[in-house]
């Protein structure tokens, strides 16, 4: 089973055991503009056109539109001659901090220890078990799985981090004149490929967060960070450049004031895939690097499979299809 519907399976158990609603369907838009050609995102060169081989591979239902159509079924997109549209209508939005707090919850009510707030300062094979030091002391596990996301460069090793850059992202809120227009009910989660390379395109969300504006952002793969040394402000320069860049005349009424702005962090391969290895001195420590800017939709699946393989079950999911030499 592909990993995505085995994690759409697993977020619908977590909604039913927590009783919190953690996904909203809106339906999911990519819009391909002429000028972006071949456009690459997420490191897939022709991701429209991929998006669609796949669905057809997988028997998922779309919808392809063309410029009208768009502009008539989602007036919020200011779809342009020439302009091709995918349209999924069971795509929608994961809400990440309920999720994980759904998350923490039932694996306390499946007995887990958590020790939130405690810096992990390495992991090292100690003869079969392994040992893990931490700022409150250190601990002896049989099996350890390290994902500590943009920190995985320093806490996965020299070979391990190899390659994996960590590269700062900036989500904002402009304002909308028409915000009826970005209800959930009205406009889908969206991707927009409007010129080629990685500053062509940007994505959004309906305004599905109790924020009086529209969420957006788009991807930089040039200048890379140390995740304990970040800017987490996001200037009025930068603001307006995204602005100018990406929204000026496709998204309807969105102005260039910015409600709300916040910095991330994607830890990325060459080729945008996962980096899943055991340690090169211990198969009892693995080590996992799951990003690229796309990796919290899987992570359901892949924690599963991850979980099954240290309690020495056979996975649900092959993960060595992760381990090749990203
Ligand atoms: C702007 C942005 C937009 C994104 N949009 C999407 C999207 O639409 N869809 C999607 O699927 N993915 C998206 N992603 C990617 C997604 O967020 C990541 O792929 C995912 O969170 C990676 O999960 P992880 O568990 O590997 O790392 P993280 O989620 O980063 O978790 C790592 C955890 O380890 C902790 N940690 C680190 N070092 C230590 C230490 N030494 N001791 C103790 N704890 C430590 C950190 O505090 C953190 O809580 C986006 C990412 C960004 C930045």
């Amino acid at each position: 089973m592909p990993l995505a519907l085995r994690s759409h399976e697993l977020w619908r158990e977590l909604e039913a055991a927590s009783g919190e609603s953690l996904y909203r369907r809106t339906g999911g838009l990519i819009v391909a503009s002429e000028a972006a050609g071949p456009n690459a995102f997420h490191g897939q060169a022709g991701f429209f056109g991929q998006t669609i081989a796949l669905a057809q591979r997988f028997g998922i239902a779309h919808e392809l539109l063309d410029a009208a159509a768009i502009r008539d079924r989602f007036p919020a997109f200011l779809a342009a001659e020439g302009d091709r549209g995918y349209l999924e209508a069971d795509a929608g939005v994961l809400f990440p901090e309920r999720i994980v707090a759904a998350q923490l919850q039932q694996a306390e009510r499946h007995g887990a220890v958590l020790r939130l707030g405690e810096r992990v300062l390495g992991v090292e094979p100690q003869g079969a078990a392994v040992t893990v030091r931490t700022d409150r002391g250190q601990l002896s596990a049989a099996r350890v799985i390290v994902a500590a996301g943009a920190w995985m460069p320093a806490l996965g090793g020299a070979g391990f981090g190899a390659g994996l850059r960590v590269l700062r992202q900036a989500l904002l809120w402009f304002r909308a004149d028409e915000p009826a227009l970005f209800a959930p009910e009205r406009c889908p989660v969206f991707i927009w490929l409007h010129a080629s390379g990685a500053a062509g395109s940007m994505y959004g969300f309906p305004m599905i967060d109790g924020v009086a504006g529209v969420k957006v952002a788009s991807e930089q793969d040039t200048l890379e960070c140390e995740p304990d040394r970040v800017e987490r402000t996001v200037g009025d320069a930068e603001a307006s450049a995204v602005f100018e860049q990406h929204l000026r005349g496709r998204l309807r009424g969105v102005t260039p004031q910015v409600v709300r702005t916040a910095t991330c962090l994607y830890t990325s391969t060459a080729d945008a895939a996962f980096r899943i290895r055991p340690h090169p001195d211990s198969d009892a420590i693995t080590l996992v690097s799951a990003c690229s800017g796309h990796g919290f939709k899987h992570s359901a699946a892949l924690g599963e499979a991850l979980a099954q393989r240290a309690l020495g079950q056979a996975p649900q999911l092959a993960l060595d299809a992760f381990t090749g030499p990203r």
